[in-house]
């Protein structure tokens, strides 16, 4: 079935400050950089859906970033009420992208098995992947497996006509990244498969990854699905803001 075209809509929350050589594999320079952090919200008039979620207030105060707003205020700004939306992606279970679950008690979330396998399994006691998970997400999304609320995916799915997922893995273990039908052509909500435009234009990795061959092949992937780059939206780009068409304070669209 054809679906009305899709406007995907960029909801920033918070940003921090930090260095390239943190962020980019291969870099020394050190270079100031802004990190952005953004909900997405993918709306065409009758169906709404929400790309990953934020973290709470009090986890951000607590890992040092500057809270900008709850991603529910940025999306109530688009008429979206959280509580009624019935669809959410999570790209992955990173503490910045999974937080805000219970602001969508009616939704059911689509994640991949494998990253729900990993943070559930043997590695994820080592500092480097635990880090950048709060257990309390994770058990959270547990129990909403117990509840029925987890479409899981193994790869690629549909879940909407317009809207399908993909697993590219790299960054996380099960790492997806969402396509998007638009006025302008097939666009591609990155998230962290990309965290910067850098990263995928110059084929450079970003720092924190699960597996460096699937970072590069993620970013063969989105060039891929994309019907064209410009269509590719990163997931911490504060160019994001730039690039797509301003809607208000800290939102722009695109499609
Ligand atoms: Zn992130």
């Amino acid at each position: 079935m054809q679906a009305a075209p899709y406007t995907i809509y960029a909801v920033q929350y918070a940003q921090r400050t930090t260095n390239s050589s943190e962020l980019f594999v291969g870099d020394y320079h050190n270079t100031p950089m802004k990190m952005t952090y953004f909900v997405w919200a993918l709306t065409n008039g009758t169906q709404n859906v929400v790309v990953d979620l934020g973290f709470t207030e009090p986890v951000g105060t607590r890992r040092g970033r500057e809270f900008l707003r709850c991603p529910s205020v940025g999306l109530s700004m688009l008429g979206i009420d959280c509580t009624k939306v019935e669809h959410v992606v999570l790209s992955h279970f990173h503490y910045d992208h999974v937080g805000c679950y219970a602001l969508f008690p009616n939704a059911t979330f689509y994640i991949q098995d494998a990253e729900m396998q990993f943070y559930t399994g043997r590695y994820v006691r080592q500092a480097a992947f635990r880090h950048s998970v709060e257990v309390e997400d994770v058990l959270a999304l547990v129990r909403m497996n117990y509840e029925g609320r987890l479409v899981f995916v193994d790869g690629d799915k549909e879940i909407l006509p317009g809207i399908s997922v993909h697993k590219v893995g790299g960054h996380t273990a099960g790492m997806q990244i969402v396509t998007v039908q638009t006025k302008e052509g097939r666009a591609v909500v990155a998230s962290d498969a990309s965290h910067y435009y850098h990263n995928f234009e110059h084929n450079v990795p970003f720092s924190s990854h699960h597996d460096l061959p699937g970072m590069y092949y993620g970013f063969q992937r989105l060039r891929d699905l994309a019907d064209k780059h410009e269509l590719i939206l990163p997931g911490h780009d504060p160019l994001v803001l730039e690039r797509l068409q301003r809607v208000d304070d800290g939102i722009v669209s695109m499609g």
